[in-house]
């Protein structure tokens, strides 16, 4: 039988080269593309010694054109963290309204099967709660978060017109808000920004009063129920979660006790537009995929914390906008 052959773009990022690991163990050849932009190569240099990988630093906002067969396209890459996307918007809207089209394209001509990573910033600050995946969302297009929520939903929109205008398989996966280790300490999310000041003895910057909510999926369990998304014969978007929902103030104190740090908990101002909660309902994936998170917010929060202990000083120092400016 020959080898199934699987594009990961975005593959330097946190969830692709988490892709791309997962991938190379169940036996594909892997195609790995990044642009490099909020990916670093350090999250994949352990592939590139295997023959079963290759990649290719592409912006996949540009016509794609990857030699020889393919049976899957992964599309992972994005800026994904609220102060990258505020960063550079332009790229973020490009990527997911561009970039999908090329890997469509793509796809046509390959005939390959399609998955894109979607998000439940698709919802916005949610009216209905738990999110199902009937519910529309509300979001605010010309708001901060407008340039990655509507190039989400843009994105959703082309997946579904390839899908039923020219055949192409096509699975679109929710993503709700994950962790682990290769997450860019500096880039502004909630998880890395906490971690990351109790590392340097700071104080712990909670926006807003911290009863806004979230709900953390560890890595493993999201790509597990990616790679069953993909191989199920489903075409409509899909929550993967983990629905375990909690307050930001007691994902600080729960951070404060794992680290040790005697910093605390400080207020700072709450960012426009951010979701007052957010929790999946994840009723379709159970039924669909047979698929629930396995790995506790304990457990999953210790791997990543002893991940980030084994970052340098230097890497600890780095501002948020390093990459930018
Ligand atoms: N947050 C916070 N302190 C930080 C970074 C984020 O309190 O230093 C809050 C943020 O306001 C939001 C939640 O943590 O309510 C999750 O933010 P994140 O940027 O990780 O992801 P989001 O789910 O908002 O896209």
């Amino acid at each position: 039988m020959t080898k199934k052959r699987v594009l990961v773009t975005g593959a330097a990022g946190f969830l692709g080269s988490h892709l791309c690991d997962r991938f190379i163990a169940e036996g594909y050849d892997v195609v790995g593309m990044d642009n490099l932009i909020t990916g670093d190569l350090k999250n994949i240099e352990h592939l590139f010694k295997l023959k079963e990988f290759e990649f290719y630093n592409h912006d996949v906002s540009k016509f794609i054109h990857v030699p020889g067969n393919l049976d899957y396209i992964l599309h992972f890459a994005s800026p994904a963290s609220p102060i990258d996307y505020l960063k550079i918007p332009i790229q973020t809207l490009k990527v997911g309204s561009l970039g999908i089209h090329n890997c469509l394209g793509l796809a046509r001509v390959k005939k390959a099967r399609v998955l894109i990573a979607s998000t439940s910033e698709v919802y916005g600050d949610p009216m209905v709660h738990p999110q199902t995946e009937e519910y529309w969302g509300n979001v605010n297009p010309v708001g901060p978060r407008g340039v990655y929520d509507e190039a989400k939903r843009f994105q959703e929109a082309m997946t579904m017109a390839y899908h039923t205008y020219h055949g192409v398989e096509t699975r679109i996966v929710r993503i709700f808000n994950t962790y682990g280790p290769r997450m860019r300490l500096n880039d502004g999310r909630v998880l890395p920004a906490f971690i990351g000041q109790a590392l340097r003895g700071e104080d712990l910057t909670m926006f807003g009063d911290g009863s806004q909510t979230r709900s953390f999926c560890y890595v493993d369990d999201l790509v597990e129920g990616i790679f069953r998304l993909l191989h199920s014969n489903y075409a409509s978007p899909v929550n993967i979660g983990n629905p375990d929902e909690i307050t930001i103030k007691e994902f600080g104190e729960e951070i404060i006790k794992l680290t040790g740090t005697s910093q605390k908990l400080v207020s700072k101002p709450l960012p426009k537009d951010d979701p007052k909660q957010r929790k999946p309902d994840i009723t379709l994936a159970k039924k669909l995929l047979d698929w629930e998170p396995k790995v506790n917010r304990a457990d999953g929060l210790k791997i990543t914390y002893d991940y980030f202990k084994t970052l340098s000083s230097e890497e600890l120092q780095k501002t948020a906008y390093h990459r930018f400016e």
